[in-house]
């Protein structure tokens, strides 16, 4: 059985889907045509160290 993996946005090793990781939307809010949202996949590892220091709104 093949477990699907995407391509970590941080380190570009591969994540496994039926682990721990997360995925962000990143959406370009455009005012005068349709949004265009960016998926990205992260190890929860990686993820922890991008985000960390960031403020929700
Ligand atoms: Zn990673």
């Amino acid at each position: 059985m093949t477990v699907e993996s995407l391509i970590c946005a941080v380190c570009g090793r591969p994540v496994a889907l039926d682990e721990d990781h997360r995925r962000v939307r990143s959406t370009k809010k455009r005012m005068d045509d349709r949004d265009r949202p960016t998926d990205y996949y992260l190890h929860e590892q990686c993820a922890r160290t991008v985000f960390e220091g960031w403020w929700s709104p």
